[in-house]
C-alpha cells in the first residue's frame, strides 16, 4: 500500500513541476538550469502561509516522490531522537513553513547549499540550528558546525536556540564573539556562533581549527555579505574552511544584488524565496505620525510612554547619540529606558539586551545594531524614530522590515509606528511604502486616546 502522506505529496509535487516553465526566469545564467517549483499555499494562517514560496532545487535527479520533500511533522524528518527531544522541550509542536520545506532539503545526503529566504519571525533559526547539530560526529572534539551573525546580540541568540535544541545531546558549544574566550583558549567545542571578525581572528590565531567544519551558516546572509566589513570577514573565514563544506545563507531579505552574490558565494543551492510583495509580515500594522519638527518628535515619544510599556518597544535611531540623548533626556523625566548601540562595551552590551528580554526594562532606544534577528515576544511595538537609510542616505527597505519584524513573531500582532517631520522624511516613508507594497497608515499626534485605542486594537487578541 502506499503511505497516504507520500501519495498526497506527490499530487502535489506534480502540480508544483506543472509550473516549471512558466518560472523558468529563476534559473541562473552559469549554473545548470535547475528545477523551479513554486506552489500555491491557500490556507490564511502567517505560518501555514499563504504566500507562493518558490523553491529551487538544484538536485534535478532528486526523488520528487520522497516525502523529505516537504514534512508537516518534526517526527519525519529522521532526525535522532535526542534532538526531537529538544525540539520538543521547546514546545515546537509542528514545523513552521520554513522549517517543513527547508529541513529535508538541508538534512539531503550529500549535502546541499541552501539560499534561504522566509519573513521576519517564521521560524529560520531553528532550521539552520537543526542542520548545525544533526551533521555533528560528537566523537570528534573539533568545531564541525559554524553560525556567523551580524550582531554579538543576535550570535548570542542563536547560542541560545542551539543549547536548547541540543539539550539532550553531548554537543559542546563555544562563542566567537570578543570578550567571550580567555586569551590564549582554543577552541574545542562542536558548535560555533560567532561574528565573522572574531570568527576570523580565532582561524588566524590557530585557537580555532576549521578543519572539521561541515556545516557553515551565515544568518541574515544578505546583510553579511552585502556590508563591507562583515562581508569580507564572512569571506575569509569561508576562504578557510573545507570545500566540501554545506553553506548555508538566510535572511528575509535578499536585495538581487546581494542575491547575484549570494549564488556564487553557495553555489548550486536549493532556494527558497519570496517575492517583493510577499516580504511584509501581515500581523504587524503599520502606522506612521506627522511631526511638527525633530524636537516635536521626542514630545510625541514622551507622551506614547504609557503605550510604549503596555507589552515592550524598540524605539529606532539613525545614531548612537540621538539614542543616548533620547534615552538620557527620558530617565531624567522619571521613566525607564535604556540604549544600545555599537559604542557601548561588550559586558553593557549583554547586560542591556539581556535585562530587556528578561522584561526587566521595557523600552529600549537602539540603533541597527538590533535591527535584525532579535527575538522578543513580548515587543508589541516598534517606532522608527528616525526612516531607516543606507549608507549612502537612501532610503533603506530591507532594514525597515528587519526594524519592524522586531515584533510580530511567529504570528503574534505587533504595531509599528514611523515618525516623519519634513518633506525629507515623507519621501523616505513614501518610497519603503512603495518599495514593499505595504500599506502606513497616518495616526493623529495630538488626539492621544484615538492613538490609544487604534493600537490597542491593532494589538487586540496578541498574548
Ligand atoms: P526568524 O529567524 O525567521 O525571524 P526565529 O527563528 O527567530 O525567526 O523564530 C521566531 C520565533 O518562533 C521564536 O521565538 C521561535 O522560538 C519560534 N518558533 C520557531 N519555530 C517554531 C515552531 N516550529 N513552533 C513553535 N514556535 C516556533
Ligand atoms: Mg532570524
Amino acid at each position: 500500500m502506499t503511505d497516504p502522506k507520500v501519495e498526497s505529496l506527490s499530487e502535489r509535487l506534480g502540480d508544483i513541476l506543472a509550473d516549471v516553465s512558466r518560472h523558468s526566469d529563476w534559473a541562473d545564467d552559469d549554473e545548470p538550469t535547475p528545477n523551479t517549483q513554486a506552489e500555491k499555499g491557500s490556507e490564511t494562517n502567517l505560518l501555514e502561509s499563504k504566500y507562493d514560496v518558490q523553491v529551487t532545487l538544484a538536485d534535478q535527479q532528486a526523488d520528487p516522490n520522497s516525502p523529505l520533500y516537504s514534512v508537516k511533522s518534526f517526527d519525519d524528518l529522521g532526525l535522532h531522537a535526542d534532538l526531537l527531544k529538544g525540539i520538543y522541550a521547546m514546545k515546537f509542536t509542528k514545523p513552521s513553513k520554513i522549517q517543513e520545506r527547508a529541513l529535508p532539503l538541508l538534512l539531503q545526503n550529500p549535502p546541499r547549499n541552501m539560499i534561504g529566504q522566509s519573513q521576519s519571525g517564521t521560524g529560520k533559526t531553528a532550521a539552520f540550528v537543526l542542520t548545525m547539530l544533526s551533521r555533528i560526529d560528537f566523537s570528534i572534539d573539533k568545531p564541525q558546525a559554524i553560525a556567523l551573525a551580524p550582531s554579538r546580540e543576535l550570535a548570542r541568540q542563536i547560542m541560545d536556540v542551539a543549547q536548547a535544541m541540543g539539550k539532550f545531546t553531548p554537543v559542546k558549544t563555544a562563542y566567537a564573539i570578543p570578550d567571550a574566550l580567555k586569551r590564549g583558549e582554543k577552541v574545542h567545542a562542536h558548535l560555533v556562533v560567532g561574528t565573522p571578525g572574531k570568527t576570523f581572528d580565532l582561524i588566524k590565531t590557530r585557537a580555532l581549527d576549521p578543519s572539521a567544519v561541515k556545516v557553515f551558516v551565515l544568518d541574515e546572509a544578505d546583510n553579511m555579505l552585502d556590508q563591507q566589513g562583515l562581508g569580507e570577514q564572512s569571506i575569509r573565514v569561508k576562504n578557510t574552511i573545507p570545500k566540501t563544506c554545506q553553506l548555508v545563507l538566510f535572511s528575509a531579505t535578499f536585495p538581487d544584488h546581494v542575491r547575484t552574490f549570494a549564488t556564487k558565494f553557495a553555489p548550486n543551492a536549493n532556494e527558497i524565496r519570496l517575492k517583493q510583495e510577499e516580504l511584509s509580515v501581515e500581523s504587524i500594522k503599520q502606522f506612521y505620525m506627522d511631526c511638527q519638527s525633530e524636537e516635536h518628535k521626542y514630545d510625541v515619544l514622551v507622551e506614547l510612554y504609557n503605550l510604549l510599556t503596555i507589552g515592550q518597544s524598540i524605539i529606532f535611531c539613525a545614531k548612537r547619540e540621538t539614542a543616548d540623548r533620547i534615552a538620557k533626556r527620558m530617565t531624567a523625566e522619571g521613566h525607564r529606558v535604556d540604549s544600545l548601540h555599537g559604542k557601548l562595551d561588550t559586558a553593557d552590551r549583554d547586560r542591556t539586551i539581556d535585562e530587556f528580554r528578561s522584561g526587566k526594562c521595557k523600552v529600549l532606544i537602539a540603533t541597527n545594531v538590533i535591527a535584525r534577528g532579535i527575538d522578543i515576544q513580548q515587543v508589541t511595538l516598534v517606532i522608527n524614530y528616525d526612516m531607516p537609510l543606507t549608507q549612502r542616505g537612501e532610503p533603506d527597505a530591507e532594514t525597515y522590515l528587519h526594524r519592524i519584524g522586531r515584533t510580530g513573531r511567529f504570528g503574534r500582532k505587533g504595531v509599528s509606528i514611523n515618525f516623519v517631520h519634513d518633506e525629507a522624511s515623507r519621501k523616505q516613508m513614501a518610497s519603503i511604502e512603495s518599495a514593499l507594497h505595504c500599506k502606513i497608515v497616518p495616526v493623529q499626534t495630538d488626539d492621544l486616546e484615538t492613538m490609544e485605542a487604534t493600537i490597542k486594537d491593532a494589538l487586540k487578541g496578541s498574548s
